[in-house]
């Protein structure tokens, strides 16, 4: 997977290639962005291009083979969920006390270590800081750069203090990544020992035709959806959930038309009645609450005379006629009641008796 394979912001990556060209590639190197804007994936593909055995020129500037021993061993990284989720149940398998004193990491070269937030309190702990601290002043041994990937920049604050020795006094050959969806969340002396690149969100057209080669089964419309809803980042265009989203648009769709067409619950009961208590009755349930706030955004727009900007435009017509019994102040009222059961969810009420009282609270307000 050479450089070529990662899409937009193009100016970013040339300039990260120009500095590896110029061997001044930064010891430190934050690489902000949205969730799925392909932060980890470029950072990955840096820690190829410093490390491959048979590195090659594109376009003039540096990259990698994506064949040789470090690049694969380097990509085998690349599934970052299942590499956490194994190093999560190994620990798990551990016993009492050696799970406490266990720290997650994900690691399949041994100059490359990759360094995830530990549950459950999903933060980067100053027992992982100190793992960077103590290998990091030793030679690599198979490749010419040590390389460290902090996926999150939730540290605890004696890790991030830790962190900071380190930056101070980074070794010739050590690379540091720190991944962030808001680099604001890192300390301001953190930041001003690192470089800082932006990875900002793609266009619709941009994501629309990646996803046309990389998801061929998916229609037109379906695609054109995808990559409204995803927000530019190609991530999570890839791995999006079709059938999941529309199945929670269906309900979503008949909870609002009971409330502002229908006038009759069979229908709303019935569904409410689908979402239950535990786990996976949750993700559902928030499922389908990011659902009904994804319309009342659409029937906005609608409202005030901008269609181009929904985001459902597949379902256009019906929401159309939605729009037409939903005024300005019906959509803030049941925006403020989606709110009140997200709140309910927290204090976990009974889902099917707030999403009951929802639908019937919509209509009221109408
Ligand atoms: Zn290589």
């Amino acid at each position: 997977m050479p450089f070529s394979d990662f899409h937009g912001n193009v100016e970013t990556l040339h300039r990260l290639r120009d500095m590896l060209a110029r061997e001044r590639f930064p010891h430190a190197v934050i690489l902000a962005g949205a969730r799925g804007a392909g932060k980890y994936t470029l950072a990955l593909m840096l820690a190829q291009a410093l490390n491959c055995l048979n590195p090659r020129k594109t376009d003039g500037l540096p990259d990698f083979c994506g064949e040789c021993a470090n690049c694969r061993r380097i990509a085998q990284a690349s599934d970052l969920d299942s590499r956490c989720g194994e190093a999560v149940e190994a620990r798990e398998a551990l016993r009492e006390t050696d799970k406490k004193e266990t720290r997650l990491f994900i690691q399949t070269h041994p100059d490359v270590l990759i360094i995830p937030p530990d549950p459950p309190q999903m933060m980067i702990k100053v027992d992982q800081v100190r793992r960077v601290i103590e290998t990091i002043y030793y030679r690599p041994s198979e490749a010419r750069e040590r390389v460290y990937i902090f996926t999150d920049s939730a540290f605890m604050k004696e890790a991030a203090n830790s962190l900071l020795k380190v930056l101070e006094e980074p070794p010739e050959f050590a690379t540091i990544f720190l991944l962030s969806e808001n680099s604001g969340e890192l300390l301001p002396t953190i930041r001003s020992r690192s470089m800082i690149f932006q990875l900002e969100a793609l266009t619709v057209d941009e994501v629309d035709s990646y996803l046309a080669k990389h998801r061929p089964e998916w229609k037109a419309a379906q695609r054109a959806l995808v990559a409204r809803l995803c927000e530019g980042a190609l991530g999570r265009a890839r791995s999006f959930d079709l059938d999941g989203y529309t199945a929670a648009r269906g309900d979503a769709l008949a909870i609002l038309n009971s409330a502002l067409l229908a006038g009759e619950h069979t229908q709303l009961f019935k569904i409410t009645e689908t979402y239950r208590a535990g786990a996976e009755g949750r993700d559902k349930t928030e499922q389908l609450l990011r659902t009904l706030y994804s319309l009342l955004r659409d029937l906005m727009f609608l409202g005030a005379g901008t269609p181009e900007l929904i985001h459902n435009s597949d379902i256009r017509n019906q929401l159309t006629k939605l729009a037409e019994s939903a005024d300005f102040e019906w959509i803030t009222a049941a925006s403020d009641r989606l709110a009140e059961v997200e709140r309910g969810m927290r204090r976990n009420l009974l889902r099917s008796l707030s999403l009951d009282a929802l639908g019937l609270a919509l209509e009221k307000a109408g």
